[in-house]
């Protein structure tokens, strides 16, 4: 996502002439995931009849987008105000044809599937084995990369879930209304919900999803999904059309996202995962646009965040704290989250709220389980 993400912002930049390689050892043309996210529009003026604007250059190829979103938690259910928001859901495989096609119009920019075995950076540039194939390049935005998991001072979460696409006998969901986040599911101690993306009345992927560091057999996914199903969606008869696996890091480890002169890592492997929701796709978009634009004005692609705007991985810290040490029951959390919080919880996951704001939004959080993260969170990362 973030390579072919990288080289379609290259490709719509005056770098467009560059020699650009993209390796990868896979040739993406499956629908091997699908990414949900939610986007701002910004009204280009107060005249009804222009069109908003989306920054995402993807808007003409997603699958579906959503004007609300629904929550069921431990006191509240029902819908969240969205405000200017839209939430947004783009198949990988739209996404991948979509790229291959763009970048099929520059002869400057080439595709081809291998195996990475070494990334290195010398004096001369970033070098690269694929294949048993040397490349030199000036600059090698690197994938591939893995985090580690396994430092004692970081948190190191993984969001972990198995999904379904169903067609049901009876018309039972309501196209207009995703539920990002159901928690009518035995939580046994951990963060445990159920996400539901209606596409028709008969069609929809339901997901069962944990934050915690251990992995479940496919079949406890699978007791949970049947659960669900008979238990809250009027389905009658179903068929199981698609199935959908995923595992992403909810860990603060502090990556390296310039290890070296000509490297820079992108995507997961540059730590651009939203440690507290796992969400990776807009953030990607967004850091990967300033690249290109520092690329273009300067030549050097490094990007660099303002001291202040770093608190967030503070939060981010303090949160996955409180959800690794049980201090307090996930599902009240978000709850309070989501619906002490409208309008202003997708600005502060976008990071984008002020610090005034940020602590409206903490004052709706049970104060001891996060004020003892706190100073958990110092203590490992002082020590560490
Ligand atoms: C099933 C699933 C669903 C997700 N849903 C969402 C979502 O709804 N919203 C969201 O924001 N995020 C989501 N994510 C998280 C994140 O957006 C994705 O993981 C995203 O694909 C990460 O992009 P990336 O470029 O870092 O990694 P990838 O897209 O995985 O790209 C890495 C590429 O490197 C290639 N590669 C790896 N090693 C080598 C090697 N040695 N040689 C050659 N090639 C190699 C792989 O084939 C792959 O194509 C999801 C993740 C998964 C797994």
């Amino acid at each position: 996502m973030a390579g072919l993400s990288l080289a379609y912002y290259l490709s719509q930049s005056p770098l467009r002439d560059r020699s650009i390689l993209i390796l990868d050892r896979v040739a993406k043309t499956s629908n091997d995931r699908t990414w949900c996210f939610w986007e701002r529009k910004h009204e280009p003026s107060r005249s009804k009849s222009r069109p908003a604007i989306w920054s995402n250059p993807f808007q003409h190829i997603l699958f579906r987008s959503w004007d609300t979103v629904s929550f069921h938690g431990t006191t509240y259910s029902g819908p969240i105000e969205m405000g200017s928001y839209q939430y947004k859901m783009l198949r990988s495989v739209d996404f991948y044809g979509f790229i291959q096609q763009e970048l099929a119009k520059h002869p400057t920019i080439e595709w081809k599937q291998a195996t990475i075995n070494r990334i290195k950076d010398t004096p001369q540039g970033g070098f690269v084995i694929a294949d048993d194939e040397p490349y030199i390049a000036d600059y090698v935005f690197d994938s591939t990369f893995l985090l580690k998991l396994d430092q004692p001072e970081n948190h190191n979460l993984l969001q972990h879930f198995k999904g379904w696409v169903i067609k049901t006998e009876h018309a039972c969901f309501d196209p207009q209304k995703p539920e990002i986040m159901d928690f009518r599911v035995e939580q046994h101690g951990d963060c445990r919900f159920l996400y539901v993306l209606p596409f028709d009345e008969r069609t929809a992927l339901i997901e069962f999803t944990l934050f915690n560091d251990k992995l479940l057999t496919d079949a406890e996914y699978e007791v949970e999904l049947r659960h669900y199903i008979d238990r809250y969606v009027q389905a009658g008869s179903y068929e199981i059309t698609e199935t959908e696996k995923g595992i992403i890091p909810m860990s603060d480890e502090p990556v390296l996202e310039n290890p070296s002169e000509h490297i820079v890592r992108i995507g997961t492997s540059g730590g651009y995962t939203k440690a507290s929701t796992g969400y990776t796709f807009q953030r990607t978009q967004r850091y990967l646009q300033a690249i290109v634009q520092n690329l273009v004005k300067t030549s050097k692609p490094h990007r660099t965040s303002p001291w202040f705007a770093r608190r967030f991985k503070l939060y981010d810290s303090i949160f996955l704290n409180v959800l690794e040490k049980h201090r307090h029951p996930a599902d009240d959390i978000f709850t309070r989250v989501y619906t002490e919080n409208p309008g202003r919880v997708f600005t502060f996951l976008d990071e984008e709220t002020g610090f005034m704001e940020e602590l409206q939004l903490f004052a709706t959080m049970p104060f001891m389980p996060f004020l003892t993260a706190f100073f958990d969170v110092l203590r490992r990362k002082i020590a560490g």
